[in-house]
C-alpha cells in the first residue's frame, strides 16, 4: 500500500489516500529498481522535470519523471499551478504507480515541476518527497531538488534563530526558507540570494502560481536541461529536465543546458536568465557519465553513450588481457564492453542474463536473503562461457562483495579464467554532492590495493580505468572541468563529513 499525501489546492489540507500499487513494499519480489545495494551500487538521489506551458502539465511531468525513474525509485511528487492555486501530490514508490489517470486528474493547470527521488538527506519518509510547498512571504512556492547542499547546519541554525520553523528535514527546504527571509525585493531577486548563499550540489526546479524557475548550482555538480515542445497555435512549451532523455518522451527538441550557477525563469512573456554566480571552476560529476545517466542522455554537453563507449575502449587499450569473450555485467556495463570488445576485437556476448523482474532485496534486511539476491537477478549462459577466458566488465567496484559473487558466478559456470575491468578508477572516498555512497571505512578500494582486492573477489586479474584516461572520455567538443573526488579525495567545496573519511575500521 502507498501513502499519498495531498497538499491543499485551496489553501492547505493534508489528506491521506490508501493507493494499491501492487509493489511489494513487503516482498522478496519487488517492482523493478535499477540500483539496489544487491549490486552493490552507489545511488542517484533525484531527477527534476518542469513544464511551463502546456494544457496538460501534470501528465507531460508524469512523463518525464517516467524517463528519469532510474534516478530515484522511493518517492515521486509532481505540483501544479494554473495562475490561481498551487496544487501537490506526492508519494512512496514508482512514478507509474503513484500517478494514475485519477491521481493525475487532481493536478490541474499549465505548469508543473516533478521529482523523483532516492534519498541522502532528510529521512526517506514521505515528508521528505517532494515537491516540497511553502506558503512564504514570498508566496505560495513549490521546489525540487536534484544535489545535496554541503552547509546545512549553520544556515538552518541562522534562519531557526531568526523564527523559520522548518517543515521537514530535507534540505531543499533550507533554499525555500532563506527565500522567504530574503531582504531582496522581488521574488526572483530573492531567489538568487538565497542561492548564492548555500553550497554544494543543486539542479532546482521552482514554481510559484505564475512562473516557473531553474537553475544550477555554481559549480554545475549534476545535470539540467532545458527544451521546446513546439506548438503551432501558440507560444511553445518550455520545458527543463534533469537528463534529456526524458525529452525524447515528450516530444521536446533540446535547446541547452542550464549553466552553471544560472537561474532561469520563465513566465508568459518569455523566458530570461541571469547568471547569480560566476568565477567558480566548474566541477560536474564524472559519474554521472560513469554509471547514473542513462546512455541515451546527452549531458555537460557530451552523449553518455559515447563517453562509456571510449571508456571500454581507453580500457582495452590501458589493460588488455587475452581472452575469448567480452562479457558486460548488465544493465550499465554494457557500453563500455561494447567499446572494450570492439576495441580488443574480441567477441562480445551477453553471458550473464539480468532478470528484470527483480528489484528492491535490499528492503529485505537479512543477509540470507541479500546473498540470494544476486542469483536472483542475474544468471550467467553456461553454453557462452564454459572453457571460456572471461573478460567482464563493471563499472564499479564498492565494497567488493557483489563483484566476488559474480566472478565466483562465472567461473561456477565453467569459465577457465575470469579478469576483471572496471570502467572508472578505484572508488576511494564518499561522495556529499548528492550521491549515496557508504563511508570510507566500507569502500574497499579505500582500504586495500587493486592486487588485494583482486584476491578477495577472486579474479584472476583486475584492473580499473585510469583518471587520465577517464576524463579524456568523457571531454565533448568543449573542455568540461569534473568533480572526480570519489576517485581522488579531493573534494571541490570546503565542506565534508569528516566522519565519513575516516580510515577503515573493519575487515573485509
Ligand atoms: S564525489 Fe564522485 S559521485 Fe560525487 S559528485 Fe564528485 S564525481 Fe560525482
Amino acid at each position: 500500500m502507498t501513502r499519498l499525501l495531498f497538499q491543499g489546492i485551496e489553501g492547505e489540507f493534508d489528506a491521506s489516500n490508501e493507493l494499491r500499487t501492487g509493489s511489494a513494499a513487503s516482498s522478496l519480489f519487488p517492482a523493478p529498481c535499477s540500483s539496489s545495494p544487491v549490486f552493490d551500487k552507489l545511488r542517484e538521489e533525484c531527477g527534476v522535470v518542469a513544464i511551463h506551458g502546456h494544457p496538460d502539465a501534470a501528465r507531460q511531468a508524469y512523463l518525464g519523471l517516467y524517463a528519469l525513474q532510474h534516478r530515484g525509485q522511493e518517492s515521486a511528487g509532481i505540483a501544479t499551478a494554473d495562475g490561481q492555486r498551487l496544487a501537490n501530490i506526492k508519494g512512496m514508490g514508482l512514478v507509474s504507480e503513484i500517478f494514475t489517470d485519477d491521481v493525475l486528474a487532481k493536478l490541474p493547470g499549465s505548469m508543473a515541476i516533478g521529482h523523483t527521488r532516492y534519498s541522502t538527506t532528510g529521512d526517506s519518509a514521505l515528508l521528505n518527497a517532494q515537491p516540497i510547498r511553502v506558503d512564504s512571504t514570498k508566496g505560495l512556492i513549490a521546489i525540487a531538488h536534484n544535489g545535496n547542499l554541503v552547509n546545512l547546519g549553520n544556515i538552518r541554525a541562522r534562519l531557526e534563530r531568526d523564527g523559520a520553523y522548518f517543515q521537514t528535514t530535507s534540505d531543499s527546504e533550507i533554499i525555500v526558507q532563506l527565500i522567504a527571509h530574503s531582504r531582496a525585493g522581488t521574488l526572483v531577486d530573492a531567489i538568487a540570494d538565497s542561492l548564492s548563499q548555500v553550497d554544494g550540489a543543486f539542479s532546482i526546479v521552482m514554481m510559484t502560481r505564475d512562473r516557473v524557475f531553474a537553475a544550477r548550482d555554481p559549480r554545475g555538480f549534476r545535470p539540467l536541461s532545458m527544451g521546446r515542445i513546439k506548438n503551432s497555435a501558440g507560444p511553445d512549451t518550455i520545458v527543463f529536465a534533469s537528463e534529456t532523455c526524458a525529452f525524447d518522451l515528450l516530444r521536446a527538441e533540446y535547446i541547452r543546458d542550464v549553466l552553471p550557477g544560472e537561474l532561469v525563469m520563465v513566465t508568459e512573456d518569455g523566458v530570461t536568465s541571469r547568471q547569480y554566480a560566476s568565477g567558480v571552476p566548474q566541477s560536474s560529476c564524472i559519474f554521472e557519465h560513469v554509471y547514473f545517466a542513462r546512455p541515451d542522455s546527452r549531458i555537460f554537453g557530451r552523449w553518455v553513450q559515447e563517453s562509456r563507449d571510449q571508456m571500454g575502449r581507453q580500457l582495452a587499450r590501458e589493460s588488455g588481457v587475452p581472452a575469448d569473450v567480452i562479457v558486460p555485467v548488465p544493465d550499465s556495463g554494457v557500453t563500455a564492453a561494447l567499446g572494450y570488445a570492439e576495441e580488443a576485437r574480441i567477441p562480445f556476448r551477453f553471458g550473464l542474463i539480468r532478470n528484470h523482474y527483480v528489484g528492491r532485496t535490499f528492503i529485505e534486511p537479512e543477509q540470507r536473503v541479500r546473498d540470494f539476491g544476486v542469483r536472483l537477478k542475474l544468471n550467467p549462459v553456461r553454453n557462452l562461457l564454459e572453457g571460456k577466458r572471461v573478460v567482464l566488465i563493471d563499472d564499479s567496484i564498492i565494497r567488493g562483495t557483489t563483484s566476488r559473487k559474480i566472478v565466483r558466478m562465472v567461473r561456477g559456470a565453467g569459465a577457465k579464467e575470469v579478469h576483471l575491468r572496471i570502467s572508472c578508477p578505484p572508488t576511494i572516498s564518499p561522495c556529499f554532492y548528492g550521491v549515496d555512497t557508504p563511508s570510507k571505512r566500507d569502500l574497499i578500494a579505500a582500504n586495500k590495493s587493486v592486487e588485494e582486492i583482486r584476491r578477495f573477489i577472486e579474479a584472476d586479474s583486475l584492473a580499473y580505468l585510469s583518471l587520465d584516461g577517464l576524463l579524456h572520455c568523457c571531454q565533448g567538443d568543449h573542455p568540461t572541468g569534473y568533480c572526480t573526488a570519489c576517485y581522488t579525495g579531493n573534494y571541490p567545496t570546503q565542506w565534508v563529513d569528516a566522519e565519513d573519511i575516516l580510515p577503515a575500521t573493519v575487515s573485509f
